[in-house]
């Protein structure tokens, strides 16, 4: 069965495509003309924006993520603005050392919040994914995107962007989320 993700990106279609191998499910992206305010105050809330905004415009049920990273000893940012918290990902990323230097307690996570949503805009079903671990004290590796250089998931030693695609999805927030989100939908359709 084919389902709409709310996403511009090709390669987030790719990855969300590759986590479903094996399923009976397909994501396709939505009209070209999907572009979302993400005005949300959480992961959630903005999560439902997105996929309502692909389900009206597409006439179909949708699925959309929205994610982040959260860091503990700074109360959770960057949060919500993972994706705005300085210009460039390599600024983000020294911003985010910047703040940490000199502090032990590395702990962050990453959180990915999933909803599935009807063109009428009732949710459907909703999953959050995480992936726990820890902020490296430089960057390390070139594979992934946005802060993977830098996190360690607990149990490693190496960062996310040295893993390989297929091994990140198994530990990821997005792949555990989104396993969550396709059991509830094979269980349900
Ligand atoms: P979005 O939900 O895809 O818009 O992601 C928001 C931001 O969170 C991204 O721009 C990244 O900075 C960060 N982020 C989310 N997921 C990941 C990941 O798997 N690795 C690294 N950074 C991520």
């Amino acid at each position: 069965m084919e389902i709409v993700f709310a996403t511009g990106n090709k390669n987030k279609l790719k990855e969300v495509n590759e986590i479903a191998e094996g399923s009976n499910v397909t994501f396709i992206l939505p009209p070209p003309s999907f572009s979302p305010s993400e005005t949300g105050k959480t992961f959630e809330e903005n999560s439902y924006i997105k996929a309502f905004e692909a389900a009206k415009l597409s006439g179909a049920m949708s699925l959309a993520d929205d994610s982040g990273l959260c860091v503990e000893t700074l109360n959770g940012a960057p949060g919500l603005y993972s994706a705005r918290y300085a210009e460039t990902q390599e600024l983000r990323i020294q911003k985010l050392l910047k703040e940490l230097d000199g502090i032990t307690n590395r702990n962050a996570y990453f959180i990915c919040a999933m909803t599935l949503t009807a063109p009428d805009g009732k949710i459907i079903h909703q999953t959050t994914g995480y992936c726990r671990g820890k902020i490296a004290f430089t960057p390390a590796g070139n594979n992934g995107f946005g802060y993977d250089p830098i996190f360690v998931p607990d149990s490693y030693k190496i960062t996310l962007a040295q893993f390989s695609d297929a091994e990140k999805n198994k530990l990821s927030h997005r792949g555990n989320a989104l396993r969550e989100m396709l059991a509830y939908i094979t269980a349900s359709f």
